[in-house]
C-alpha cells in the first residue's frame, strides 16, 4: 500500500468503486469514465508505478494475467473478445501511477492508433 495512492486506496476498500473481481492479488473495477460499453480495470494490489517497474516483480505478472484470465472466462468478455490496454508516461496517456489495466469490450472496437 502507498500511501496517497488512488488506487491502493480503491483495491483496500478505502475509496469505494464498482468492484467486479477481486482475489488474493488482482482487483477488478469499473472504471469512472467508460470509452467503451465495457471498461475495466485491473491492477495488482501491490503498488508499482508501471508496467516497466511491475516487469521486475515476473510473479506479479503473472498473477496480474491470470486474474484477468479468471474474470473474462467466467463471462461472455473471452467469447466475443476484447482489448487490453495500459499507459505509460506523459506520451502514453497515463494519469494515475499504479500499474493498471483497460479492459475494452462489450462491442466492436476499431483499430487503433494516434488521435
Ligand atoms: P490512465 O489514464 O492512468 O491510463 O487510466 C486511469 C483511469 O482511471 C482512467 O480511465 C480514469 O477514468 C480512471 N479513474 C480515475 N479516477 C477514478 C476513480 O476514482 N474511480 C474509478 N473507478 N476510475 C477512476
Ligand atoms: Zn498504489
Amino acid at each position: 500500500m502507498s500511501s496517497n495512492c488512488l488506487f491502493c486506496k480503491i483495491s483496500s476498500g478505502e475509496i469505494p468503486s464498482q468492484k467486479i473481481y477481486e482475489d488474493e492479488h488482482v482487483f477488478g473495477f469499473v472504471d469512472i469514465h467508460p470509452q467503451a460499453k465495457i471498461h475495466l480495470l485491473f491492477l495488482h494490489k501491490k503498488h508499482t508505478a508501471n508496467i516497466n517497474e511491475m516487469s521486475t516483480d515476473p510473479k506479479a505478472i503473472a498473477q496480474m494475467f491470470h486474474g484477468i484470465a479468471e474474470y473474462s472466462k467466467s463471462c461472455d468478455l473471452a467469447t466475443n473478445g476484447f482489448r487490453v490496454v495500459t499507459n505509460l508516461g506523459a506520451d502514453g496517456g497515463q494519469s494515475v501511477f499504479h500499474t493498471h489495466f483497460h479492459i475494452l469490450g462489450g462491442e466492436p472496437l476499431g483499430h487503433f492508433g494516434r488521435r
